[in-house]
């Protein structure tokens, strides 16, 4: 079952990394074939294969022999080893389900804002829609509707930080990617632990901040990997946060 488990993150891994790279750039992700970045020939299904194509091929294209981007071996083993994580962490059930959609969502916008500064609309959605029907099977309706104003209250918290940032720089602070994040952050962990989240958030991202501000003199950073790898932290020790944040109270 992990073997299997962390054949399919590679699989996977490799159609996020096409989601994440095409669709910012407003190409096809879905219907078009998989090509060569440097000759343009379509790939055959066993030049697709996750990492053994890679291996076999040395990282070179079968036809022209230039190098293919190391990217696709790193976003198929990550994304493996991250299923395959969540399959031990959690066995299975609705944490194991919910587990997979965040790592999921970790490598799209670890690719997507750090590569184009953007978080595609479309990941955000498909993943509200599975958490929604996960809720509903597995934690019930009335609970599920408790999530979803979790969700939509800290959006709105997200909104009036960005007002503020305006107000305080005089530029955005935050982008509308990482507000409509915030929403599903709060779908998955409620109001209180998704603020906690939220504010860790924050902390991951200061020393890549204060680095980025001194080395590259750039004031711009991606925040989205850093609210997703919150995102993931949290849920994955949700009781230890609960009870932290229940101590604090
Ligand atoms: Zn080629």
């Amino acid at each position: 079952m992990a073997v299997l488990i962390f054949i399919i993150g590679t699989i996977l891994g490799s159609f996020y990394l096409v989601i994440s790279t095409r669709l910012p750039k407003g190409e096809d992700a879905i219907f078009s074939r998989s090509k060569c970045d440097s000759c343009g020939k379509i790939l055959k299904w066993y030049n697709l294969i996750p990492i053994f194509s890679y291996v076999f091929q040395k990282g070179k294209c079968s036809y022209c022999h230039k190098k293919i981007s190391s990217e696709n071996i790193w976003a198929e083993l990550a994304t493996g080893l991250l299923f395959l994580f969540t399959y031990l962490w959690f066995n299975n059930g609705y944490n194991f389900f919910v587990g997979l959609i965040i790592c999921s969502l970790l490598i799209i916008i670890f690719i997507s804002d750090f590569k184009y500064m953007i978080i595609l609309d479309s990941p955000l959605i498909i993943s509200s829609i599975l958490i929604i029907i996960l809720k509903l099977i597995f934690i019930g309706f009335k609970d599920t509707i408790t999530s979803i104003l979790s969700g939509v209250a800290l959006f709105i918290v997200m909104l009036v930080l960005l007002d503020i940032g305006k107000i305080l720089f005089k530029k955005e602070a935050l982008g509308g990617g990482d507000i409509k994040f915030s929403f599903l952050i709060g779908l998955i962990l409620n109001f209180p632990i998704g603020l906690v989240t939220i504010i860790l958030s924050s902390f991951l991202a200061l020393p890549y901040a204060v680095a980025s501000v001194i080395i590259k003199k750039n004031n711009e950073l991606p925040y989205g990997p850093f609210l997703a790898g919150a995102l993931f932290i949290v849920f994955f020790n949700y009781d230890k946060f609960l009870d932290l944040f229940n101590f604090l109270i």
